[in-house]
């Protein structure tokens, strides 16, 4: 099957280079074979409608902080997990690693730049807007500055990230952020913030 994609993309390739156009490397470096990245560059697009999305959700599961506590975090991060895997993989290319900035990027992951960028492009963008290491795959960084131009709080783009803490990678930013939520809003009840 994938021998059958493959020899299926190597002759487009080969008629492509018959034209005299740049043909880019069938697999990348990284060993990431040629795909199409619609879902992801949808996200983008519709990045506003996923911010309001996301609000919802995130006030959602806050609601059920009750109900985790009960389970126990930890027992139910396996589970969040497996869904949370799942869901964000399929709409963003989601890398899992656990400590989620989709909100200050327009919806696109950086996670999904080759060199792991978390605070904007490197100097080798293409001309036409695409990765310099994955020509065929246009830059996170600049779908993640259209993005942000729809978005409500897309000023959020401008905020420097700390770097990816990897103890976190494969846990869950949903149960994270959530149970972070509860906490601050646990130590205003309190008078502590
Ligand atoms: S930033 Fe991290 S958690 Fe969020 S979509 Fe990308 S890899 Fe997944």
């Amino acid at each position: 099957m994938v021998e059958a994609k493959l020899a299926t993309g190597n002759a487009g390739a080969a008629k492509k280079a018959a034209s005299g156009a740049y043909v880019p490397n069938d697999v990348s470096p990284n060993r990431r074979v040629q795909r199409r990245y619609s879902v992801r560059l949808w996200s983008v697009r519709h990045s506003r409608l996923l911010e309001w999305f996301y609000v919802q959700f995130a006030h959602g599961f806050l609601l059920l902080h009750p109900m985790w506590k009960a389970i126990g975090y930890r027992r139910a991060e396996a589970p969040v997990t497996f869904v949370e895997k799942r869901v964000k993989g399929l709409l963003f290319d989601c890398r899992m690693c656990g400590q989620c900035i989709l909100s200050s990027t327009g919806m696109s992951c950086p996670m999904n730049c080759p060199k792991q960028l978390r605070n904007g492009p490197c100097g080798g963008v293409r001309a036409n807007g695409n990765c310099e290491v994955e020509p065929d795959m246009p830059c996170v960084w600049v779908k993640a500055w259209e993005g942000s131009r729809n978005m409500v709080k897309g000023d959020a783009i401008m905020a420097v990230q700390k770097p990816v803490n990897q103890s976190l990678r494969e846990t869950s930013s949903w149960l994270r952020v959530t149970a972070e939520a509860a906490a601050h809003r646990q130590a205003g009840e309190d008078g502590r913030v």
